[in-house]
């Protein structure tokens, strides 16, 4: 069956950026339609931050309970436990499922009309979408927001298949496996390599940078290093991976280190991890008249795309790939449509790596600053002096906060963070830096104790010179 649709806002792309422009536009009594075939809540709910997430949720629960069972800490002893990682992937389905759900209800309720579907553009304003249910509906909308997200990048010379495997994959595995190797010591490659490793497997990372988690500086770094170190987590940095071989009826990764030698090992499961990139293909794009930026879509401060009426939005639009950023620029959109005055133009956007420890980090690092002609001065507070941290079998893994501000009128510019549960923090982090808080702003508030904000706190008095919980 073949029929037409007209619509004020049409969204395709159901993840973090999407679905938020679809709810918000139709709040403003915007007629608004969503199209998404691969299922509501993008890569991010389906096989990105949530499902890794639980993941690494209850690979932390395990390693905890097998340092119980090993020895007495705490005072709490447990007998062996047992890992299930197929029941670990049920629980995560359910959670995943459970939010899905939820996405699909708060369309509804917002009343949003919902198509399942595959979006082609014919021009920039009109589409043809071929529903699950068979039907062929072509959709011509006053405006678009084009939110279709990102995806894994495959190394050509080793595609996905077999024992070569995507983060999608590994958060999938019905079976632990013996050896893993990660290739890409970014975001994805430690989050599941660490998660992996507490749950037993042997760990070996393959990154072609000079360091782990390029883009965070070297101070911030330290403590996930020394955790992979004292967990046994090969780590292979310099080097670039160059394909599998089978030998004996093994898979062997073959890898090259800076002078050029390679290197062999064998595993289990090879996790790719080297970047996702904007999914810019299958939909018409090319029949729309936008520019581009590189891979991704050209856009301005109001996510504007070249073509007047259309938006793009979120991972399709560039760096930072983070679902927090595509949802705030979904919002906006949406109320730009409406007609409101709005601009995208954080202070900065707050990423999180929840590694063990997590790493949190908000606008510039001293270095960062320094580079920009900023004269600074900088704040460390060890959580090893917070109570909070103790308390919650944290702090003795080298963690801080440490805040970044100008000298001559001391505005934080920075936050930086790294530590047992420290993500928590990113939203005062966030908060601090969007409002233009001083040292003297943060030091002033009364933080609640015990909790690891007063973290932040002590980080502020310490910048200006006479901190409470460690010695000046
Ligand atoms: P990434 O860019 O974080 O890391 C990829 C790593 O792979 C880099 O360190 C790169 O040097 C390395 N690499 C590339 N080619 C290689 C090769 N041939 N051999 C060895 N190493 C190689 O990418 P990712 O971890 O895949 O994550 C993708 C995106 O998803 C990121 O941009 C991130 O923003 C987002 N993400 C965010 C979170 C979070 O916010 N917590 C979590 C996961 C992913």
């Amino acid at each position: 069956m073949s029929t037409t649709r007209t619509c004020q806002v049409l969204v395709v792309g159901g993840g973090p950026g999407g679905y938020p422009a679809a709810i918000r536009a139709s709040q403003l009594g915007l007629d608004t339609v969503i199209v998404d075939k691969h299922g509501l809540g993008g890569a991010c709910l389906n096989r990105g931050c949530i499902p890794s997430k639980a993941f690494i949720h209850a690979a932390s629960r395990y390693e905890d309970m097998v340092r119980h069972a090993e020895k007495d800490e705490m005072g709490l002893k447990v007998a062996q436990p047992t890992l299930d990682i197929a029941g670990v992937v049920s629980w995560k389905d359910d959670i995943v499922s459970r939010l899905t759900k939820g996405v699909g209800q708060l369309l509804q309720s917002a009343k949003v009309e919902v198509l399942a579907g595959w979006a082609v553009f014919r021009n920039a304003k009109t589409c043809v979408v071929k529903t699950e249910a068979g039907e062929t509906i072509k959709i011509t909308a006053e405006h678009v927001i084009l939110a279709t997200g990102s995806r894994e990048i495959e190394l050509p010379f080793m595609p996905f298949g077999g024992d070569v495997i995507g983060s999608t994959q590994a958060l999938g595995l019905t079976e632990l496996p013996g050896k893993l190797v990660v290739v890409g010591g970014g975001y994805i490659g430690l989050e599941l390599g660490i998660a992996l490793r507490k749950m037993g497997s042997d760990v070996a990372v393959v990154e072609a940078t000079d360091s782990i988690l390029p883009g965070y500086d070297k101070e911030l770094i330290r403590p996930v290093e020394m955790w992979l170190r004292k967990n046994k987590v090969e780590l292979n940095t310099g080097c670039k991976a160059k394909g599998v071989i089978r030998v004996d009826d093994q898979t062997v990764l073959e890898f090259e280190d800076i002078k050029g030698k390679i290197h062999r090992i064998e595993s289990d499961k090879v996790l790719v991890a080297v970047g996702r990139k904007p999914v810019t293909e299958g939909w018409g794009l090319e029949n729309m008249g936008l520019d581009m930026d590189g891979p991704f879509v050209k856009i301005n401060h109001q996510c504007r795309t070249a073509m007047r009426g259309v938006y793009a939005i979120g991972d399709l639009t560039g760096e930072p790939l983070l679902a927090h950023k595509a949802a705030k620029q979904g919002e906006l959109v949406a109320e730009i449509i409406a007609g409101h005055r709005r601009a995208y133009n954080p202070v900065s956007v707050a990423t999180v790596c929840f590694t063990e420890p997590e790493l949190v980090g908000v606008g510039l690092t001293p270095a960062e600053a320094r580079a920009k002609g900023e004269a600074v001065m900088t704040g460390k507070f060890p959580l090893a002096a917070s109570g909070r941290a103790l308390t919650m079998g944290g702090g003795m893994d080298g963690g801080f906060v440490r805040v970044t501000a100008r000298q001559s009128d001391h505005v934080i510019l920075g936050i930086h963070a790294v530590g047992k549960h420290i993500s928590e923090l990113s939203g005062e982090f966030a908060m601090a830096l969007e409002m233009g808080a001083t040292l003297e702003d943060i030091a002033g508030v009364i933080h609640v104790h015990p909790t690891l904000t007063e973290g932040f706190a002590e980080s502020a008095l310490t910048a200006l010179g006479h901190p409470i919980h460690i010695s000046a």
